[in-house]
C-alpha cells in the first residue's frame, strides 16, 4: 500500500529540464514519486530557452507573425521535452506515455498566445494513467474548438500543471524550479534570505504583482479556486519547499524581516 493520496501532477520547469543529463535526472525522481503516489502526472516546459528562441525565429520571419502559427510553432519545445522524459522512463523500466495538451484533452478559448484553459476533458489521462503509465503533459499548450493548437501566455505550464491538478482531484501540484521554495528576499542575491514554509494564496499573488517571477499568477488564482496546495521546490534537493495553500505564515515573518508585502 502507498501510504500518499493517489495522485500527483509534478511539473518541471525549463532549467530542470535544460539538458540531456537534467531530464535524467527528472526521470529518476519521478520514478522515486512513483513509489510513494499510485498515479503521477508530469507536467513540462520547453528545454531552457528554447521557447525564446522559437519567439525570435517567429520574429525573424515576420513583424506581425500569423497568430496561429505563432503558437503552431512555440508550442513545440514542450513536445521536445515531453518526449524525452517518455523516452527517458520507458528506459529506466516505468511505463511512461507523453500527451501534447490536445491528446490530453486540454480545452482552451481562441485567444492565441494568451489563451484561457476552458476545461480538461480527462479521459485519456485517466485511461493511461489506469494502464499503469506515467502521464507526461506539455505545459503551456492546449487546442481550441477547430482542434489549431494554442498557448496560454509565457511561463503558462504551471497553470497548466494546476488545471490538471484540479481536473484529476490531485491534492497537491508539486511546481519544481531552480530555487528550493519562496523566500522573504531573493536568495541568489541575499544571504540571508529565510525560506517561507507556507505562504497564502493571496500573499503569493501580492509578491507576483511586486514582480516575483517564483509561479505563474494564473496558476495561484486557479489553486486558490480549486484548493490545490503548490509546492514550490527545487529539482536538485528532496528537501521540503514552500507550500502556497489558504493560509500562510508571512504576516509573522514580515515582523522579523521586514518584508513589505501590500
Ligand atoms: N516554455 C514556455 C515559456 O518559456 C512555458 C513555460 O516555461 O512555462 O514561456
Ligand atoms: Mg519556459
Amino acid at each position: 500500500m502507498k501510504d500518499k493520496a493517489s495522485i500527483i501532477v509534478q511539473k518541471f520547469g525549463g532549467t530542470s529540464v535544460a539538458d540531456a543529463d537534467r531530464i535524467k535526472a527528472v526521470a529518476d525522481r519521478v520514478i522515486h514519486t512513483k513509489n510513494e503516489y499510485d498515479h503521477v502526472v508530469v507536467v513540462v516546459s520547453a528545454m531552457g530557452d528554447t521557447t525564446d528562441h522559437l519567439v525570435s525565429l517567429a520574429n525573424s520571419m515576420s513583424s506581425n507573425p500569423s497568430p496561429r502559427e505563432y503558437d503552431a510553432l512555440i508550442s513545440n519545445g514542450e513536445n521536445i521535452s515531453a518526449s524525452l522524459l517518455a523516452m527517458a522512463l520507458i528506459e529506466r523500466g516505468s511505463s511512461a506515455i507523453s500527451l501534447t495538451g490536445k491528446q490530453a484533452g486540454i480545452m482552451t478559448n481562441g485567444n492565441h498566445s494568451r489563451a484561457t484553459i476552458a476545461t480538461v476533458k480527462t479521459d485519456r489521462i485517466m485511461e493511461e494513467l489506469s494502464n499503469s503509465n506515467v502521464v507526461i503533459v506539455t505545459g503551456f499548450q492546449g487546442t481550441n474548438h477547430v482542434d489549431d493548437v494554442t498557448t496560454i501566455g509565457r511561463g503558462g505550464s504551471d497553470t497548466s500543471a494546476v488545471v490538471l491538478a484540479a481536473a484529476l482531484g490531485a491534492e497537491e501540484c508539486e511546481i519544481f524550479t531552480d530555487v528550493d521554495g519562496v523566500y522573504t528576499t531573493d536568495p541568489r542575491k541575499v544571504t540571508n534570505a529565510k525560506k517561507i514554509t507556507t505562504i497564502s494564496y493571496d500573499e503569493m499573488l501580492d509578491l507576483a504583482s511586486l514582480g516575483a517571477k517564483v509561479l505563474h499568477p494564473r496558476s495561484v488564482e486557479c489553486a486558490k479556486e480549486n484548493n490545490i496546495v503548490i509546492h514550490v521546490r527545487s529539482s536538485f534537493s528532496l528537501d521540503q519547499g514552500t507550500r502556497v495553500t489558504a493560509e500562510g505564515q508571512m504576516e509573522a515573518l514580515k515582523a522579523v524581516t521586514g518584508i513589505t508585502v501590500n
